[in-house]
């Protein structure tokens, strides 16, 4: 595809249909990859305050053939939200379209436009006694919009499920103008193809999300939380096993812990209390959010003594306040930080059939020890098969020498989890990081539908190109 440029002339076609307040300073942050991968050449950054300027914009960049990138909060870490090379690019920024439209808590859902942030609606539910479950530590600054592009996971899915488990209806401008109103309230509604299940996970590739229909839950009434210190990763895909046994749906969370997450939080947080340390070799996190009536502490505690007993745990820290329990999360959510700071040559997001997370630690660790000297760190969401295995440079050395070879290592970890069944891409999407592994691992049959379904959506080819789908 040629593309036009997002350049004065373009700006004048949007003038007296948009409101002046749309046009936003080009600042750095639309442009550059957050880990520093890449930098976009500058465009034009406008942010709508509506559906109908949404509808404006778009309709203009499709006449003009000027490339479309939408922008929620820019936390995606596959750099679908940074344009890649090419004639200036028009980002699209959801950050005005910030309104809560409607709660209906009696039905659990809440009705919101795609700028808003995700703790926005979660303070928003909790003034209404509920909770959206959707939680990831860019939750201050991701937005609903970009959870809904990328289908977000985070630590809850184990109990409530990902993005596309939680809502219920979408609206949605087409590059063409045209407006999908799907922003249903129901539970049930079998009418046909799911529109809304074919643009969550679009990662801004087929449409501009505006509005979104969400799910709520009632509150927990009684919650805890632990750190448990497991033998092994055998030992914690057991422990999740009897957890779920002896709880149920009590389960809130279960992330699998390398002690190495500890060390590096040790170097770039010196200030937070770690619950052990030195850290031993492996622990995990447990939240649990039971029935009024139920004891989590008690709870935890029976569940500790278990699987004591069964030689899986050997230490364990049971939060004893509202306060504590911030502050064991807070550790969790600031990892992706502090492994940041250390400063990662590759970041895997995979998920794999639950059993087989042991036997891939093992043979992805003897693997990528046999391309180099590299740390090798993993934490991730263990209750949903989803691990972030990750690779650093040797102690005292920065990523610089090795960044040449993390599409070698990638290489080799990914074939391995395809091999095992599992996915390269369990929740961050595959935005312009992975489409080599599209290319290379996706079943063709599905590739050639994709390929379809876009051109349906977007025949220009204006919205996002460079994401998700490989060059043909
Ligand atoms: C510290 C940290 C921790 C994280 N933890 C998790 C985690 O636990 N689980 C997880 O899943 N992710 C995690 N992420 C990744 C990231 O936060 C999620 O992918 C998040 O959903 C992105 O939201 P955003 O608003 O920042 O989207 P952006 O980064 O702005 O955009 C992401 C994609 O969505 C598209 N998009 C944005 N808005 C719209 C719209 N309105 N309509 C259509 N497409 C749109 C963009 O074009 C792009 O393709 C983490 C990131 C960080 C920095």
């Amino acid at each position: 595809m040629t593309y036009a440029p997002a350049d004065a002339a373009f700006a004048a076609r949007l003038e007296g249909k948009i409101s002046p307040k749309a046009f936003k300073e080009p600042e750095p942050r639309y442009f550059e990859e957050p880990r520093g991968r890449w930098t976009s050449p500058v465009g034009l950054v406008l942010a709508p305050e509506n559906v109908e300027e949404v509808r404006q914009i778009l309709m203009a960049a499709n006449e003009a053939r000027v490339r479309v990138v939408p922008y929620g909060g820019g936390t995606g870490l596959v750099g679908a939200q940074i344009p890649g090379p090419g004639p200036a690019p028009l980002i699209l920024s959801m950050e005005r379209m910030n309104r809560v439209r409607a709660v209906y808590p009696e039905e659990n859902v809440m009705i919101v436009e795609a700028g808003v942030i995700m703790q926005d609606v979660h303070e928003e539910a909790r003034k209404h006694d509920r909770m959206y479950p959707l939680s990831l530590a860019a939750k201050g600054s991701a937005r609903i919009g970009g959870n809904l592009g990328t289908n977000a996971g985070g630590v809850n899915v184990v109990r409530y499920g990902n993005a596309r488990d939680l809502c219920l209806g979408i609206e949605a401008v087409l590059p063409d103008g045209r407006v999908i109103n799907g922003l249903s309230r129901l539970r049930k509604d079998n009418t046909g193809y799911d529109l809304r299940n074919l643009l969550i996970g679009s990662e801004g590739t087929l449409a501009v999300i505006t509005a979104a229909t969400l799910k709520l839950v009632p509150i927990p009434p009684e919650e805890g939380t632990a750190y448990m210190v497991v033998e092994s990763p055998d030992a914690a895909v057991k422990l999740l096993s009897m957890a779920k046994s002896q709880l149920g749906e009590g389960v809130s969370a279960f992330e699998l812990i390398k002690g190495m997450s500890f060390d590096f939080m040790r170097a770039s947080f010196p200030e937070m209390q770690l619950p052990f340390y030195p850290a031993p070799p492996w622990m995990v996190l447990i939240d649990v959010g039971l029935a009024r009536g139920n004891d989590p502490q008690e709870a935890l505690e029976n569940l500790f003594a278990e699987a004591a007993e069964a030689g899986l745990v050997s230490d364990g820290v049971i939060a004893q306040s509202e306060a504590q329990r911030q502050a064991f999360w807070d550790i969790r959510e600031y990892m992706p930080l502090a492994s940041r700071a250390v400063g990662g040559i590759c970041s895997h997001d995979v998920s794999l059939p639950l059993s087989e997370i042991p036997e891939f630690l093992r043979r992805a660790d003897q693997l990528v020890s046999g391309l180099g000297p590299f740390r090798i760190n993993c934490f991730g969401h263990m209750g949903d098969g989803n691990l972030h295995y990750n690779l650093f440079p040797p102690e005292g050395e920065t990523r610089d020498a090795y960044m040449p070879r993390s599409k070698e290592i990638y290489a080799v970890v990914h074939e391995l989890v395809v091999k095992m069944g599992g996915s390269f891409s369990a929740e961050h999407g595959v935005g312009r990081l992975k489409t080599d592994e599209m290319k290379k691992f996706a079943d063709p049959t599905r590739l050639d539908l994709m390929r379809g379904i876009k051109a349906l959506f977007d025949p220009n080819g204006i919205m996002n190109p460079g994401a998700v789908l490989p060059e043909a």
